[in-house]
């Protein structure tokens, strides 16, 4: 834990209540399915972001982050409410709203989750923070009610259309395992997921490429799944069988079948992992998450020549699998390697980049971890 109590004490001079964590993720497979009621399959990394948070007797709200240069930010309780205007403190003021804190709070947030590296920064923020409210509040809401209010937080009041599944995964997970979860129901069921006992490691390829089409792309493709959804009257692409997709082509653009495809295909791809995660066999895990990358740059049209080039260049170095992982455009993949391949395939992704001058990848490997917890009570 980074020193975030003595940090609390210099900026706010006194000591917090509480200090809650939550991690980032990586989703394994099951991708851009959690808005069509799929199953997904993340898991939480060891990397996690922190909440230090301490009960004011008034209604004011200070806020201040390590990673936003310590300013802090102030606003009245009664303000905090969707329309407001401001930065990266939205994060946590539309978790104070959608939990209806009524009293006012100092928060700081310190951590090592990357920011905007596909790896939901954004969830571990909103995560800690409703973690350490819901506990330090006595509010009583479960891990369900919490993923809810925070990703109600994230749609509805930073403006962000997200899916369930980040704040669920950073939530609910469980170290050594990866987390099978129901985007209609919430219900999960933890997998094992155990790569080190195998020789094998996850590596997480950063490619440091933002492009601009992200949020305009995404609200597409959720609006292309949701077109598909209305015209053959079902209650979402969950309930779509391959064949009856095939069947009903005619109704579709060619566009709505292709984003259809990737979403019924992806959502076999779930169960398949799963399967082949309990017999341990990562041959073929590999295989699925290669197959999930194709699905995602040519059905659903989600990746960017950086994605392409870390998945092919690890590929070619040895990896069992890869694939572009998150909401794409940019962000992150990973891949499925050896792990005494470790160097030579970060060596061989760091050339690919470099032969396409791409900006220089980062490069993480994560352990399946712990989802949020309450770390000290003051
Ligand atoms: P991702 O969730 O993939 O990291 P997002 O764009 O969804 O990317 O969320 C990143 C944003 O979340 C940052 O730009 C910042 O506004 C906010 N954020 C996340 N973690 C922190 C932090 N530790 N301190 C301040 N802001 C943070
Ligand atoms: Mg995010």
């Amino acid at each position: 834990m980074p020193d975030i109590d003595k940090r609390f004490v210099q900026a706010f001079g006194a000591a917090p209540d509480i200090i809650a964590a939550a991690p980032g993720r990586v989703n394994l497979i099951g991708e851009h399915i959690d808005y069509s009621d799929g199953f997904v399959l993340p898991f939480a990394i060891k990397d996690r972001t922190f909440a230090a948070i301490r009960v004011r007797n008034d209604r004011k709200v200070r806020i201040t982050s390590m990673q936003r240069r310590n300013k802090v930010v102030e606003q009245n309780l009664d303000a905090i409410k969707p329309g407001l205007k401001g930065e990266w403190e939205r994060y946590p003021f539309g978790v104070i709203w959608s939990l209806g804190i009524t009293s006012g709070i100092d928060i700081m947030i310190d951590g090592h989750v990357p920011l905007g590296a596909g790896l939901s920064s954004s969830a571990a923020l909103e995560c800690c923070v409703a973690t350490a409210l819901n506990h330090l509040f006595s509010l009583g809401n479960s891990l369900e009610d919490l993923a809810r209010l925070t990703q109600r937080a994230e749609n509805e009041y930073v403006g962000v259309p997200c899916g369930i599944m980040d704040q669920s995964v950073s939530l609910m997970a469980h170290s050594g395992s990866a987390l099978l979860l129901d985007c209609r129901d919430l219900s999960t069921r933890h997998i094992a997921f155990d790569v080190a006992s195998s020789g094998l490691e996850l590596l997480i390829i950063d490619t440091q490429a933002h492009h601009s089409l992200t949020d305009g792309g995404y609200a597409e493709r959720r609006a292309s799944c949701e077109s598909v959804v209305a015209k053959l009257g079902i209650p979402s692409l969950r309930e779509l069988s391959l064949n009856q997709l095939a069947s009903s082509r005619g109704m579709l653009t060619e566009t709505e079948f292709m984003r259809a495809r990737h979403a019924v295909t992806e959502m076999k791809r779930v169960m398949d992992a799963v399967e082949v995660l309990e017999k341990k066999d990562f041959a073929s895990l590999g295989l699925l998450l290669n197959q999930s990358h194709a699905s995602l740059r040519d059905d659903y049209n989600v990746s960017c020549p950086e994605l392409n080039c870390a998945v092919d260049a690890s590929l070619a170095a040895g990896a069992l699998g890869a694939r572009m992982v998150g909401g794409g455009f940019g962000g992150s993949a990973i891949a499925l390697i050896n792990a005494s391949h470790t160097t030579q395939t970060i060596a061989a992704v760091e050339k690919a980049f470099a032969d396409k001058r791409f900006k220089a990848p980062r490069f993480f490997t994560s352990l399946p971890s712990q989802g949020a917890e309450v770390i000290q009570r003051g």
